[in-house]
C-alpha cells in the first residue's frame, strides 16, 4: 500500500480538535488536551542487495507501487522491528532466500516531494546467502532472478536505485571490499533493548 501523507486534523490519542500553534517558528499541529505535537509523518524502507558471483537478486514487483518495476527486495519496516530483521524477513518473504545482513551500503532520503507520500527514508544493506532456494510469492513478485549487471541494463523498467546498488556491490566485490559501509556493531551500549548501532569498521 502507498503511504499517504494525512493531515490530522484531531489528535490521534484523545480525539480533541487540534490547534495550529507556532512552535520553533513553524505551525504545528498541536492538541489543547494532551502535550500530542503532530511533528510530521515518515515512513522507514529497507532494501537488501544480495550477489550470486557477478550477478545480483532482483524482482520485479507485482502490485503497485511500483508495478511491474525491477528492484532489489525489501519493503517497509514495522513499528518496533530492527531494520535488519526488516530486510531479512522481506527478501525471505519475497524470494524464499534466507540471508544475514553485511553492513549498510546506502542510505536515500526523499522528503515529501511526491504529492500524497510521506518521508520517506530507505536504508540499502548488503546481504549474505545463508540458504533457502529461489522461489516467489506471486501475490507479491512477478519474477525474480540473479542478473548480470549487463541484464540488469537492459531491463526497461529497472528502479535506477538498485541498479546503482548492485553496481557498487559488485564493484566493492571485486576491489576485495566485503563488508562495505557501516556495520552493526556488538557490545556497545545504547540505550534500549531493540536499539543498534551501525558504525564505519
Ligand atoms: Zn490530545
Amino acid at each position: 500500500m502507498q503511504p499517504t501523507y494525512c493531515e490530522f486534523n484531531f489528535c490521534p490519542y484523545c480525539g480533541a480538535k487540534l490547534e495550529i500553534t507556532l512552535i520553533d517558528n513553524k505551525p504545528r499541529k498541536t492538541c489543547p488536551a494532551c502535550p500530542f505535537i503532530h511533528w510530521g509523518e515518515y515512513s522507514l524502507g529497507v532494501g537488501g542487495v544480495l550477489l550470486q558471483g557477478e550477478r545480483g537478486l532482483l524482482v520485479q514487483r507485482a502490485h503497485n507501487p511500483g508495478k511491474g518495476r525491477w528492484t532489489i527486495p525489501g519493503g517497509y519496516v514495522d513499528q518496533n522491528e530492527k531494520m535488519e530483521k526488516a530486510v531479512v524477513r522481506e527478501v525471505l518473504e519475497e524470494t524464499g532466500l534466507i540471508t544475514e545482513p553485511v553492513s549498510v551500503l546506502a542510505v536515500r532520503d526523499r522528503p515529501e516531494d511526491v504529492p500524497g507520500m510521506k518521508h520517506d527514508i530507505y536504508i540499502v544493506f548488503l546481504l549474505r546467502l545463508l540458504g533457502g532456494e529461489l522461489k516467489f510469492d506471486p501475490g507479491e513478485v512477478m519474477q525474480a532472478g540473479f542478473y548480470s549487471l549487463e541484464d540488469c541494463q537492459k531491463l526497461e523498467n529497472i528502479a535506477p536505485l538498485s541498479l546503482e546498488m548492485i553496481s557498487k556491490a559488485l564493484q566493492y566485490t571485486r576491489e576485495g571490499n566485503l563488508a562495505p559501509g557501516f556495520i552493526r556493531r556488538e557490545g556497545i551500549k545504547v540505550v534500549g533493548a531493540l536499539s543498534e548501532l551501525y558504525t564505519l569498521p
